[in-house]
């Protein structure tokens, strides 16, 4: 990155595009060796949020090239049906990605509807296989908010190799796997959570530091290094707007670069998505 006094804002949104322009190429590829990408969409209930999500992601894969196969079932669905549609759409060779929006009601067990989605069409990356092979160092599917983060480091020449790199979350969608591809990235990686004591002055201690505790507005301009990189992972709807885990207005005067809520890692999480998507049908290609 080039030394300037100005903060460096970082743009999900075009890059984003850039990733999606590179999962229509692939998808392309696969195409003409006669695979049309599908991704099977499972929404279970009328969660309002998952809702849009869910509407969001069929735009992106219809604007990729990605043919979406909808599955809206009720909020009272048991388990066994819903492992059921899962297991139907392992076997569907023209569901080269299974999605399983969260959250799911509560009498379902996420865990283990997500541990029955086949490995090659993880496309969201948090079944214990992709897990597990991210821990081994293994190729495989990785989450698509991490992963979408790295790639935005890597897209404006932020090196984290040899950087201490503070996460605040633990949770198994972003700090865990996230935490990880810093370590395989070569950084030195402290997580945080809501039991770590100190927490101000472990954040200060960060070159690039990530927010992904789901509280708006909760990493304050005294909690940041000067010159430190920050990203911010959270979406946070309240009365008075979405907010982000960081409050932007302290936080970006003191940093060198930082991602906006909205427009910085959301518009990726979706875009890594559709890159997953083109990976596993373009695998399905290659073997032909
Ligand atoms: P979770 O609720 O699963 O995890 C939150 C984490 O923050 C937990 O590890 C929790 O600690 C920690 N935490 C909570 N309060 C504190 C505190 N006071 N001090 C330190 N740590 C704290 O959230 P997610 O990881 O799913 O999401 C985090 C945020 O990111 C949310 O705003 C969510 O909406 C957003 N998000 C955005 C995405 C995107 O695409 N941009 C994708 C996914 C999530 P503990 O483990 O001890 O409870």
């Amino acid at each position: 990155m080039e030394e300037s006094d100005e903060t460096l804002i970082i743009d999900g949104a075009a890059t984003a595009e850039k990733v999606r322009g590179e999962a229509s190429e692939m998808l392309k590829a696969a195409r003409e060796n006669g695979v049309e990408a599908g991704l099977a969409v499972i929404l279970v209930g009328e969660d309002p949020a998952s809702q849009t999500y869910v509407r969001l992601k069929t735009k992106d894969a219809a604007e990729c090239g990605i043919r979406t196969f909808d599955h809206r079932l009720p909020v009272q669905t048991t388990q066994a049906q819903l492992e059921a549609l899962i297991d139907e759409c392992n076997a569907d060779p023209d569901v080269h990605g299974i999605l399983v929006q969260l959250p799911i009601p509560d009498q379902l067990d996420p865990e283990a509807a997500i541990a029955r989605i086949s490995p090659e069409k993880d496309v969201d990356g948090f079944s214990p296989d992709s897990l597990g092979r991210l821990v081994r160092g293994l190729d495989g599917m990785r989450s698509c908010t991490p992963a979408g983060i790295m790639r935005l480091l890597e897209e404006y020449d932020i090196d984290v190799s040899g950087q201490h790199v503070v996460i605040v979350g633990r949770s198994t969608i972003v700090g865990k796997p996230l935490a990880l591809l810093m370590l395989n990235a070569d950084a030195t990686v402290t997580v945080c959570h809501s039991k770590t004591s100190g927490l101000a002055d472990i954040c200060r201690e960060a070159d690039i530091l990530v927010a992904a505790v789901g509280r708006p507005c909760f990493i304050t301009g005294d909690m940041v290094r000067e010159g430190a990189v920050v990203i911010d992972v959270g979406i946070n709807r309240t009365e008075r707007g979405t907010f982000g885990d960081v409050d932007f207005d302290s936080v970006a005067p003191r940093c060198s670069a930082i991602t906006p809520v909205p427009g910085g890692v959301g518009p990726m999480t979706r875009a890594m998505l559709m890159l997953n998507t083109a990976h596993a049908a373009s695998a399905v290609s290659a073997q032909l």
